[in-house]
């Protein structure tokens, strides 16, 4: 079976086992499930250089020529990496502004509620980006702020976040930015050399395509030094875990070893598709496929074009009153594709994600799925509730 032979076509899954259009766990290529088929000893030399190498390859993603950054990967989901980012470069005396515009900015929000970290909240509600102009009004407002914590894809609805731009108000502004980029890490850029972050957070099973098991920070060198002493928590200090991994090339408690040589085949592939540029424009197909195919069938997406994501894309229930989003689900299933509930408040939704070993080919069969689930339940339009309209209103002031 050579790669060559065909280019893009992307093997199915096993046969009988779904595509899973979830933002992470994901479709994973066939290569990294088999390279879990091998015990490793955590001490051992291969092991550590596999540790190195993993290293090496996520910081070469973020164009540092100047090696001003360093990679820290940590144990357990992305969730557990986002709290040890905070808890460990977040000084003790740091007070935090979080851009909120969905689940996982509320997240960060009770995270910091919990570690004791001082912060304040600019709460869009169920999508709407945050702006510069807000973050630069708020960072004027209270001169206390000493970061901003922004979310770059907010998963829950899709958005892609303007980094870029939030990115900028912060530094005019003389304070730092923590980004999360879990589920954007690895197909929309995040060079060093054009947006300033201090560090950036991200797990293994989202755009790398790995298995679940582990997330990794980025961060530059001068603030992992700065953070000695600063975390909560013994297990999730980001700073000891890079001072040991520097000092013995060891990950401090047991790593998921199958996890990180299924990483190290996922970045391999990575590589070989063409790295983010290739990665993103494999996603950005997808989502374009199935966002027109969707239309065609009469869904309205959440977003306007300017805010999709590549990553995952809300569509509105239909209001027909076959509908009903379980019988959807199962009918979708049973046709292989497992799709995602929505996590709006105001509308009902439900979301599909482009990532993971999915190409334009499968999701042309998404949506003649979509189509033909639609047709059992009996719902011949598939035309949003006139309060997805109002909600959609919203968005062009933005
Ligand atoms: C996936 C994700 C997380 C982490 O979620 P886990 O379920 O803990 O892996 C955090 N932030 C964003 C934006 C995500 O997409």
């Amino acid at each position: 079976m050579t790669k060559e032979a065909d280019q893009t076509a992307i093997p199915a899954p096993h046969e009988g086992e779904p595509y899973l259009l979830t933002p992470g766990p994901l479709t994973t290529a066939y290569s990294v499930k088999q390279a879990m088929l091998r015990d490793w000893g955590s001490w051992d030399d291969d092991f550590r250089a596999m540790t190195k190498q993993i290293r090496r390859a996520l910081l070469s993603m973020i164009d540092d020529p100047e090696q001003l950054y360093d990679c820290v990967p940590m144990q357990g989901s992305g969730t557990f990496a986002v709290e040890a980012m905070l808890g460990s470069l977040l000084p003790r005396d740091a007070k935090a502004l979080v851009l909120a515009n969905g689940a996982y900015g509320l997240r960060t929000a009770k995270t910091l509620a919990c570690l004791g970290r001082a912060h304040t909240v600019i709460d869009k509600g169920d999508y709407l980006p945050p702006r510069a102009e807000e973050v630069t009004r708020a960072l004027e407002a209270d001169p206390s702020i000493t970061h901003v914590v922004a979310i770059h894809c907010e998963t829950s609805s899709g958005i892609l976040n303007p980094i870029e731009e939030i990115s900028k108000a912060t530094y005019t502004a003389g304070r730092k930015l923590l980004i999360d980029s879990m589920s954007a890490f690895g197909a929309i850029p995040l060079s060093s050399q054009s947006i300033e972050y201090e560090a950036l957070v991200s797990s293994a099973n989202k755009c790398i395509e790995g298995v679940p098991g582990f997330g990794f920070v980025i961060a530059k060198k001068s603030t992992l030094q700065a953070a000695k002493g600063c975390s909560h928590s013994l297990s999730l200090d980001i700073y000891d875990q890079w001072a040991t991994m520097e000092k013995t090339g060891q990950w401090r408690f047991t790593p998921p070893t199958h996890t990180i040589a299924a990483f190290a085949e996922a970045l391999r592939q990575h590589s070989a598709e063409g790295g983010v540029e290739a990665r993103g424009a494999r996603y950005r197909a997808n989502r374009d496929v199935l966002v027109e195919g969707m239309r065609k069938l009469g869904f309205e997406t959440l977003l306007q074009d300017r805010w999709l994501s590549p990553i995952i894309v809300t569509f509105f229930n239909p209001a027909h009153q076959n509908f009903d989003f379980q019988t959807f689900y199962d009918l979708m299933k049973s046709k292989g594709f497992i799709i995602y509930p929505g996590k709006l408040t105001v509308v009902d939704s439900f979301r599909i994600g482009c990532i993971g070993q999915l190409d334009d080919q499968v999701m042309r069969q998404v949506v003649s799925a979509a189509a033909q689930s639609l047709n059992e339940m009996g719902v011949d339009s598939a035309q949003a509730p006139l309060a997805a309209y109002t909600e959609r209103e919203k968005l062009t002031a933005e």
